[in-house]
């Protein structure tokens, strides 16, 4: 028996998860007779919706349902927790750990495939600012918005209780670096999440708390154009954030941040938003990079120049066949990230039965982008909107997108409920140490060492 031709497909986010579903569609009959298998390497047993983090970490949306669950949707694939470390597409291999290879002490172990997707997305494209890796906070994956949004209420506990005014005025300093969608909704939502988490502690005010958001550029959210970037720092000022354009963070040692306008503030919260690069892996590989470390590839989605390697999404230099710009490559984004996942997965299925390939074509539409509770700034298909009505659309949209019908009738659920009741102001930053209070229990009392055994 000959064995079944393997599709590899390298990471489970927005490309992975949904070339991995039109896939086993597509492929329904090769998957049940056998002759095709596709099996999906990801690091974590779910696909994230990046942009409901922000939600998730003003505590609007749970963050179980942000996250999609793969061997549910992807229920003809084989998912294999694990990381891909490397790839020899000469010789058709991978190399990958998984959880058991860990466990087992065996090492990493060799796959080999047929034919390759390649979509490990991209990881925050840090700068050498000293402090930083010590210091600096993400804000890319669900446990990363999460763990934000309990430091953020930590810090607030610490400074009702801390009767140094120092240790109060730096835990009440929340420095944001990087004005796109993430780094400004993430502000936005957590900003609005503290104001109101406030009118519960008798001796914080919204006024006490210090929010700054340090932008490189002379401008914030490109997505939505220059007029709504200039009106989302007008409401962001308007709500007291401290929006510094052309500024840059130095350096954020011994808990100060240092701008390059000279200020100083001593902080407990950094969150570094400042833009993405590719994932490390794909310097692992054999296959084209350009400059800026993507893969190079052509308008039908294979990698330029080797035969049944495929890449789409944040990882991927696709060629904007709708610019007319030369060179231009598609930005990295989720509104491309499906689409291309579509054709991508088209392509894979086209190439298997010899059959020609599609063009990826799509002229970006604009981005909305969500500014805290009842605030947003929209611009799509050439409409500008601000206030409510964006915000309005920003829910809209992405409940309209946020994948399975599960997921958007968990969040359309919790939506509607965190109307009707008080907004969930308490922090879990114990679940981060399960074992904190068991270990303490099963500690010897202080001193017990010394007693003798009765
Ligand atoms: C906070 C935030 C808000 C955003 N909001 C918006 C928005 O409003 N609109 C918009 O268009 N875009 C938005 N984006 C961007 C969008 O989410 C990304 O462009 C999109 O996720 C890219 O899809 P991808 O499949 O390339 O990467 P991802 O979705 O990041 O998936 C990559 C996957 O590969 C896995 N992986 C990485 N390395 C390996 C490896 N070595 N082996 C195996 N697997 C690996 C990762 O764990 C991950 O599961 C937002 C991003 C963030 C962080």
């Amino acid at each position: 028996m000959t064995e079944p031709a393997r599709i590899l497909v390298v990471g489970g986010g927005y490309v992975g998860m949904y070339t991995a579903l039109r896939l086993q569609r597509q492929l329904s009959a090769e998957l049940r007779a056998g002759t095709a298998e596709i099996v999906v390497v990801t690091p974590e047993p779910y696909m994230t919706y990046q942009p409901f983090l922000p939600e998730a970490a003003a505590g609007s949306i749970s963050p179980r349902h942000v996250v999609v669950p793969l061997r549910r949707v992807l229920d003809r694939c084989r998912v294999v927790i694990g990381e891909v470390r490397s790839v020899d597409h000469a010789k058709r291999t991978a190399t990958l750990i998984t959880l058991a290879t860990e466990e087992e002490g065996t090492g990493s172990v060799e796959m080999t495939y047929d034919e390759l997707v390649i979509a490990p997305g991209s990881v925050s494209r840090t700068l050498p600012v000293p402090g930083l890796a010590d210091h600096g906070i993400g804000f890319k994956t669900v446990e990363e918005a999460i763990g934000l949004r309990n430091h953020v209420i930590e810090q607030m506990d610490i400074a009702s209780s801390t009767r140094d005014p120092a240790i109060r005025d730096a835990a009440l300093t929340f420095v944001f670096v990087g004005g796109g969608y993430a780094g400004v909704e993430a502000l936005a939502e957590l900003e609005d999440m503290a104001r109101y988490t406030a009118r519960y502690y008798h001796n914080i005010k919204p006024e006490d708390l210090r929010w700054v958001l340090v932008e490189a550029s002379d401008r914030i959210l490109p997505e939505v154009g220059e007029d709504m970037g200039r009106y989302a720092i007008r409401e962001l000022r308007g709500r007291n954030i401290d929006v510094r354009l052309e500024t840059r963070l130095e350096s954020c040692e011994d808990r100060v941040a240092v701008l390059s306008d000279g200020t100083r503030l001593p902080t407990r919260t950094v969150v570094w938003t400042a833009g993405v690069k590719p994932a490390p892996v794909l310097a692992a590989t054999d296959l084209p990079l350009n400059e800026r470390g993507r893969l190079r590839c052509t308008p039908q989605l294979a990698v330029d120049g080797a035969e049944h390697a495929w890449a789409a999404g944040d990882a991927a230099a696709v060629p904007d066949v709708t610019s007319e710009e030369p060179g231009k490559e598609c930005a990295p984004n989720a509104q491309h990230a499906v689409r291309q996942a579509k054709v991508l997965a088209e392509n894979v299925a086209a190439s298997l039965r010899g059959q020609p390939l599609k063009e990826y074509a799509h002229a970006y539409v604009g981005s909305v982008a969500s500014l805290g509770l009842h605030k947003g700034v929209a611009h799509v298909y050439g409409r500008k909107l601000k206030g409510y009505p964006a915000w309005f659309m920003h829910r809209a949209y992405h409940l309209s997108r946020v994948p399975t019908f599960n997921r958007k009738a968990r969040v359309l659920a919790e939506w509607t409920l965190s109307g009707l009741f008080k907004r969930e102001i308490v922090s879990l930053g114990s679940l981060e140490h399960p074992r904190a209070e068991f270990e303490l229990a099963a500690a010897p009392p202080p001193g017990d060492g010394d007693k003798p055994q009765s």
